[in-house]
């Protein structure tokens, strides 16, 4: 007889009327077919402009607080503050973190509890396809996991979504991480955890539209690069010390036409100009970089909290 193991999976939901109940519905169904394993939804609503609240507290009316727990932000904090805060208030034995737009298949649910059952502490879905997607995005994708995995010591497998599950142990090491700027793709591969993947073929939202826009991913990249990369800051001094030799070369060579081989007079204008440019743009393109730092230090040590609930239904059930 196997022990009952309890699933919380955490949906962090910005605006998914829609997706709500036929999500419930699809995890529903699937659970009904594996044996050994009960499941509860923590669904975060960040701060959603249209009904994502009501129809969220419709299903728990249906359902239960024990089996529908949900948390409500005052406002938009962004996808991975929901997270953080899903698993900051999740429970149970093991946990999965997945999309509310349906693009997470929950058909891969048995898949991803058996790899935990195999012994892995975390197993995540890599999407392969990436059809009914716009091009550009998904060559920006690959340049993103090329240059990362080259700067940075994280090792992000390309495709790799959110959609992961994981023992309760693994969530509770993200929550430890402290950063306001987060970035859960990196902390994940930080944290370490051996992780199994498991390939899914691209699947078009349920309804309502990606949040994504093309400048939110290139943001979203940068937060990524600077959250774990010091390698730009590494780059940046290479650059500059080499610059600061060749000026050096450049003025000996000049010294020596000048008063060795006579063969040019002193004042040369243009290289000044030119070497004041040049040195100008380094130091600045360094100040960039240290500005950069700095302004991610300034926002950690401000210490302000990653989110704000206003309302959820996390004590009215009995469960612990
Ligand atoms: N999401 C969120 N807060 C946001 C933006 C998105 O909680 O500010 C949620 C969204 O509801 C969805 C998930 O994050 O469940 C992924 O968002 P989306 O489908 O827009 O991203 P895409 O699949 O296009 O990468
Ligand atoms: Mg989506």
């Amino acid at each position: 007889m196997t022990i009952m193991q309890h699933v919380e999976m955490v949906v962090p939901c910005y605006n998914e009327q829609e997706c709500i109940r036929p999500l419930y519905d699809e995890i529903d169904r699937v659970f009904k077919e594996i044996e050994g394993y009960d499941f509860s939804i923590l669904f975060v609503n960040d701060g959603s402009s249209d009904r994502t609240l009501s129809e969220i507290r419709k299903l728990a009316e249906i359902y239960g607080d024990e089996k529908l727990r949900y948390i409500s932000f005052s406002r938009n904090f962004g996808k991975e503050a929901a997270i953080y805060a899903g698993f900051d208030n999740c429970q149970g034995d093991i946990i999965i973190l997945m999309d509310a737009d349906l693009q997470h298949p929950p058909t891969l649910i048995p898949e991803m509890l058996q790899g935990l059952a195999e012994g892995y502490d975390v197993c995540g879905a890599r999407r392969v396809s990436r059809k009914g997607e716009p091009m550009f995005r998904s060559l920006f994708s690959k340049a993103f996991y090329g240059v990362i995995n080259r700067l940075t010591a994280m090792n992000l497998v390309p495709g790799g979504s959110d959609f992961r599950a994981m023992k309760k142990c693994v969530a509770d090491a993200v929550v430890s991480f402290p950063e306001r700027e987060r970035f859960i793709k990196g902390i994940f591969s930080w944290a370490g955890y051996e992780t199994k993947w498991i390939e899914y073929e691209n699947v078009p939202r349920h309804a309502g539209k990606s949040k994504w826009s093309f400048l939110g991913l290139v943001r979203y990249a940068w937060k990524g690069y600077f959250s774990f990369a010091t390698a730009p800051l590494r780059v940046a001094v290479f650059i500059g010390v080499a610059t600061v030799v060749v000026a050096f070369i450049y003025a000996i060579r000049v010294l020596i036409q000048v008063h060795v081989l006579h063969s040019r007079p002193w004042e040369d204008t243009t290289t000044i100009i030119l070497l004041i440019l040049f040195l100008g743009g380094v130091l600045i393109a360094l100040l960039g970089v240290i500005g950069e730092y700095l302004a991610k230090i300034y926002a950690e040590i401000k210490h302000r909290p990653i989110y704000v609930s206003k309302e959820d239904n996390l004590n009215n059930q009995k469960r612990e």
